[in-house]
């Protein structure tokens, strides 16, 4: 690929905002475990289960016990209009994962 990255142009102020975004299937980009540019798999970052059993999550079930247990106000309607998008890429020749850098988009999808 030539020219800046598009983290580059997003630093630079070149993009403020994407609306949406469609992104390749597989991507050539430098592995760090490998040393050298490889072909990469593309797949969007998706957030886990949170565990019931989790410290905070039984910390938080603590706080709520009894009479006025809210211990601080929930969040009813958020500013941002956009979610940020991470993807994960898997090296194809060492098979190791890592994740971009996540950007503000309104829609990322993977190119069919
Ligand atoms: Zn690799």
């Amino acid at each position: 690929m030539a020219g800046p990255s598009l983290k580059a142009r997003i630093k630079a102020g070149a993009i403020r905002f994407v609306r949406g975004m469609k992104f390749p299937k597989e991507i050539r980009r430098n592995c760090p475990w490998c040393g050298k540019h490889t072909i990469h798999s593309v797949a969007l970052y998706k957030r886990g289960k949170e565990r019931a059993g989790s410290w905070g999550a039984r910390r938080q079930a603590g706080r709520k016990r009894g009479y006025g247990g809210q211990k601080f106000p929930e969040l009813i309607r958020t500013a941002k209009t956009t979610k940020k998008a991470t993807l994960r890429l898997k090296c194809k020749e060492c098979n190791r994962e890592m994740m971009t850098y996540g950007i503000r988009l309104r829609k990322a999808e993977i190119a069919a």
